[in-house]
This record gives structure tokens, C-alpha cells and sequence, in this order.
């Protein structure tokens, strides 16, 4: 542990400080601090110092004190660990600062609980649930609806979520009067110091149950296997979601569901490609349909198109066939397919086939072209 800082430079206050002065200064520091405002990772440290200064020093005889001895006239009142109150002498300063919750919380979360766990529960939100899901580009494009089922945590129906056999209750816990902390008083050199913490015997709950429900165990909770109807707008894109309010885990303690995220994943097509909005495909036309120009059929994703292929296509041509594409998500129309054109060579030749391309390779060479003066045509050279 390091050395303790001075109370008065903690709150930077001077040591003629009047009790407005401290008082102000703490409020400043208090709500800079606090851990709900404030995400820093030591915001969390610098408000308990804050606190433990002004406890001191708001009090006249502690003041006095600490004047005297320094930490060593005070710190038992701090020792073990945790935080000390003398009576909560300054307890509703901090209530009224922040309205007499912590955001939502109670004080005693804050102090005793850490700042992210609550010591006594109040209502939470039950945790978001992700659901992954496959579907197939036709399907991406004409959007598609189906049943999911999954498992996942609800409130124990036997119960109602109490955690009590039906016709019981949960008891008010014996230990802490159903207050859910219980506070310790110290006798010490400088008079008596009340140390307040979460119950031990029913965890900060206030409540306990004397009969546990049977279907749950006492928890309220029981894991139930959901399915639910889900709608896939057409054109979705793959690794986009749909977010269903209050289908994820339950609450605890009256709080509300959490969410369920269902992600999309859209599969590979053997034919088509995705890109944006836009299908990209690629066909096979023969040397003589390239040449001579043809009228070529041509999948898209919700049939058949035609696409004329005018003559003297070269091969890696890009045509684009309008409309043809995945619908928008938002908004109308669609997107466009590209047809990429490949002339193919071909591997195998009928007799037939020979005979004609043999007599188309005499033509060329009765042209008296050589490969250097086509290349210059193919260049634009020529
Ligand atoms: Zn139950």
C-alpha cells in the first residue's frame, strides 16, 4: 500500500479550510469520481479517498484529531479494509448530492458492494443471447422466415421467480432484519465506529427462503428451450443482425430480458459472387458465338436472362444485365449483375470441327499478316 495522502490535499483544501469549503470541495471531487460517471480505472480508488478525507475532516472532533496525530490518530476507523461511518454523519450530504441514489443504485452498492456489483440486488437486466443462423443466397434474396429454437434462462413460471415453494414466501432473513447489510459497531480510543456490510447469512438479499420451489431450486430461474418466428427481410448482406427486444436471459429480481441477436450468415454461391448489392458471374461462350455475335442464356438468381453477346467480343468482356441483382435493404430497386464473358478454346475437336478450323487457319495465312502486325492492330498502332 502506499502512503496515505493528506486529507487536505486529497480534497485540496487548505488546512484553514472552513466546513463550506470542504464540503464544496468534496461535492467537485465526489461527482468527478464517481464510478458510475466516471470509466477511468482509478476513479473507482480516488472516490474512496475522496470520501474517507471528507469523512474526517466534515467532522469537527475527527478533524481535530487528525490535526493532531496525522492517519495514525484516524486510521482505525478505517482499518480491515473496508469503509467506516461514524453514525453516517455526512450520509445525507451524499444523498442529496446525487438524489439520494446512485444512479439507480443504492449508496450501499457503491461502498460495499464495489462498484459493479451489487451487494444488496435490486432489478437487473438479463444478459443479450446471440443466435447464428445459416441461410442461402436465394434466400438473402427473397428474404425468408423460419423457426429457431434455443435454449435460454427464464423466470421459474412454479414460482412466479420468488425462489419459495407455491404458498410460501421468502422470509424477511432473520440475521439482518431484512435489510440485506448489517452494520458492526467498534469501540475504539476515539469513541465508537459502525462498520456496515452485506449480510453474510443471505448474501445482501435481505430475504430468505425457507422452502426452495422445486422446479428451480430456489433460483426463480429455470433454463427452457424458446423457439420463436423469425422474418429475414430480403436482401440481407451476411454478418448482419436482427435484434429481437427482450428474447435473450431473463432478468433477475424483476428486471427485464435481455435481447436476442440473430446474425446472418449468407453461404457461398457456386455460381454467383457477391459484391455489395451487385451479382458477378461468369459464363463460357464459344469462339464462334464470340466472333460472330450470339444470343446466350444466362442464369441470374431468381431464373433466366438473355444476354446478346455482340460479334467480335473479346474474352473477360463485363455485361451487365440491369436489375438482376440482390433487392436493396432499405429502399427500392435492386442491384445489377455482371456477366464476365470467357471465350473458351476448345479441348476436343470433331472431324468436322478440325476440317473447318484447318481451313480458317489457311484463310489467315493467306492474308500475308504476321503475328507482329496484328499485335499492332490489338495495340491500337495500327
Ligand atoms: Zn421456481
Amino acid at each position: 500500500m502506499a502512503e496515505k495522502r493528506d486529507y487536505y490535499e486529497v480534497l485540496g483544501v487548505g488546512k484553514d479550510a472552513s466546513k463550506d469549503d470542504i464540503k464544496r470541495a468534496y461535492r467537485r471531487l465526489a461527482k468527478q469520481f464517481h464510478p458510475d460517471a466516471n470509466k477511468s480505472p482509478e476513479a473507482e480508488g480516488k472516490f474512496k479517498e475522496v470520501s474517507e478525507a471528507y469523512e474526517v475532516l466534515a467532522d469537527e472532533g475527527k478533524r481535530a484529531t487528525y490535526d493532531q496525530f496525522g492517519h495514525a490518530g484516524v486510521s482505525q476507523a478505517f482499518s480491515g479494509g473496508g469503509f467506516s461511518w461514524n453514525d453516517f454523519t455526512h450520509f445525507g450530504d451524499i444523498e442529496d448530492l446525487f438524489g439520494g441514489e446512485f444512479f439507480g443504485r443504492n449508496i450501499f452498492d457503491v461502498f460495499f458492494g464495489g462498484a459493479h456489483r451489487a451487494s444488496q440486488e435490486g432489478p437487473a437486466r438479463g444478459e443479450d443471447l446471440r443466435y447464428d443462423t445459416e441461410i442461402t443466397l436465394e434466400e438473402a434474396y427473397s428474404g425468408v422466415e423460419r423457426d429457431i429454437r434455443f435454449p435460454r434462462t427464464e423466470v421459474c413460471e412454479t414460482c412466479s421467480g420468488s425462489g419459495a415453494k407455491p404458498g410460501t414466501s421468502p422470509k424477511p432473513c432473520p440475521a439482518c432484519g431484512g435489510a440485506g447489510r448489517v452494520r458492526k459497531e467498534q469501540r475504539t480510543p476515539f469513541g465508537f465506529f459502525a462498520t456496515v456490510m452485506a449480510c453474510g447469512k443471505c448474501g445482501g438479499k435481505g430475504s430468505t427462503i425457507e422452502a426452495p420451489c422445486k422446479d428451480c431450486k430456489g433460483s426463480g430461474k429455470v433454463v427452457a428451450d424458446r423457439t420463436i418466428h423469425i422474418k429475414i427481410p430480403e436482401g440481407v448482406a451476411s454478418g448482419s443482425h436482427l435484434r429481437l427486444h427482450a428474447e435473450g436471459e431473463a432478468g433477475a429480481h424483476g428486471g427485464t430480458s435481455g435481447d436476442l441477436y440473430v446474425v446472418i450468415h449468407v453461404k457461398p454461391h457456386a455460381f454467383f459472387e457477391r459484391v455489395s448489392d451487385d451479382l458477378v458471374c461468369q459464363i463460357p461462350v464459344s469462339f464462334s458465338q464470340a466472333a460472330l455475335g450470339a444470343e446466350v442464356e444466362v442464369p441470374t438468381i431468381s431464373g433466366k436472362a438473355r444476354l446478346k453477346v455482340p460479334a467480335g467480343t473479346q474474352t473477360h468482356t463485363v455485361f451487365r444485365l440491369k436489375g438482376e441483382g440482390m433487392p436493396h435493404l432499405r429502399g427500392r430497386g435492386r442491384g445489377d449483375q455482371h456477366v464476365r464473358v470467357v471465350v473458351e478454346t476448345p479441348k476436343k475437336l470433331s472431324a468436322d470441327a478440325r476440317k473447318l478450323l484447318e481451313q480458317l487457319r489457311e484463310l489467315e495465312k493467306k492474308q500475308e499478316r504476321g503475328l507482329f502486325e496484328r499485335l499492332k492492330d490489338t495495340l491500337g498502332g495500327g
